[in-house]
């Protein structure tokens, strides 16, 4: 294993945000050093950092002082541009290669990908115009939903379509540009895998997590899904496929919806550790921050086993409307831990931290999480 790059080693990590910052963790407590390179100052990853570079990430000039300055480039933000990791990959490995973001970073580019090597995906048309859209909706049928092609998340740049006198405002909402119309699919709960893949091509999974979503943003994510075994075969079996058909080095999350019938589509990928993957942090054997680490330096990854039931919760800006959060009111049940990512200014939407609850099962993990959250604040959102 001559490309293992051994603690004491530096990793660099492109962008600069929480997903970063628990990656910096397990980097640091693994023993490597850490870089984040980012437009920002004052970053969730740069607290942990031993050296935070702030350059736009088309500054070609200082991706390559940082690329050098690092034996493994990583990263936490995808929508890099793929000449920053050109540039990168001219001085140090890039895990996952730069090819990957190339894919994932752009709806259509995905899910042409997903339909071309036969993996389950919401049925959709490509929108290169307005012309084309009518179209689209006479094939599809409506409900439909309308999104940018790139640089999308968290439900941002999207429409949905429910009559013809939603099509205007739908396009001129999503900013008139290269766009992609799915089916709004009728299903009966979120689900993802969380994934990772060594360099010697090794696989391991979290399991099937479930998902809710608030306002097109992750609310509670419970693993270990109450799904039946051929669902969770299944989608595991899927998550697999696309790591190896895309030849993924790192963590890669799935995104399903699962529709009551028991099928299972594909709605996103992520080629990075995934907000649905935090309580791995504390609830696993190994957490995805970790076998990031593991898998980008050439480590064996390690065990996926969940400890004890958990769930978590986000915390988003909106705690802060009403003044600080009561984090001590919330700490009062010993079962709960709290993650905060250091952001200095809560804003609506903002994804500020996050709290893992255990419990004797998934439920009553679940029920913790809600409880401690609803603790924070007067009102109890
Ligand atoms: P996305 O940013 O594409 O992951 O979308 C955010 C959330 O919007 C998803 O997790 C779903 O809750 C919802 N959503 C997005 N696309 C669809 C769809 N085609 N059908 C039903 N719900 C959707």
């Amino acid at each position: 294993m001559s490309q293992v790059i051994l603690p004491g080693a530096t990793i660099g990590i492109l962008g600069s945000g929480q997903l970063g910052r628990m990656a910096a963790s397990a980097a640091r407590r693994l023993g490597y050093r850490v870089h984040t390179l980012s437009p920002d100052t004052d970053t969730p990853t740069g607290h942990l950092a031993d050296r935070e570079f702030t350059a736009a990430y088309e500054d070609l000039d200082a991706v390559t002082a940082f690329a050098q300055s690092v034996d493994v480039v990583t990263f936490e933000f995808e929508n890099v541009p793929s000449a920053t990791t050109e540039c990168a990959e001219r001085h140090a490995p890039v895990r996952p290669a730069g090819r990957v973001l190339h894919v994932c970073q752009h709806r259509l580019r995905e899910k042409r990908f997903l339909r071309d090597n036969r993996f389950p995906v919401t049925p959709f048309r490509e929108i290169p115009d307005r012309a084309a859209l009518d179209g689209a909706i006479d094939e599809l049928g409506l409900p439909a939903v309308l999104k940018t092609a790139g640089f999308g998340y968290d439900g941002k740049g999207q429409a949905v379509i429910r009559t013809e006198a939603d099509i205007d405002a739908a396009w001129q909402s999503i900013g008139s540009g290269e766009a992609v119309l799915e089916t709004l699919v009728d299903f009966d709960c979120e689900v993802s895998v969380i994934a990772a893949r060594g360099l010697d091509g090794a696989f391991a999974h979290w399991g099937v997590v479930a998902n809710d979503h608030s306002n097109h943003i992750l609310d509670v994510s419970v693993p270990d899904a109450p799904v039946t075994q051929p669902v969770r075969e299944r989608a595991v079996e899927v998550a697999r496929g696309i790591m190896e058909s895309l030849d993924v080095v790192g963590v890669l999350c799935v995104e399903f919806f699962l529709r009551a019938d028991g099928e299972l589509l594909v709605n996103e990928l992520a080629p990075r550790p995934h907000n649905s993957g935090h309580f791995s942090f504390d609830a696993s054997v190994t957490s995805q921050f970790e076998q990031q680490v593991r898998a980008a330096c050439g480590l064996p990854l390690g065990s996926t086993e969940l400890l004890r039931p958990a769930a978590m919760v986000n915390l988003l800006g909106d705690l802060w409307s009403a003044g600080e959060p009561d984090w001590a009111r919330a700490l009062r049940d010993p079962q709960v831990k709290l993650h905060l990512y250091g952001k200095r200014e809560p804003k609506p939407g903002r994804k500020m931290g996050h709290m893992v609850a255990f419990g004797s099962d998934r439920d009553d993990a679940r029920t913790r999480a809600l409880a401690a959250r609803a603790a924070l604040t007067d009102t109890g959102i």
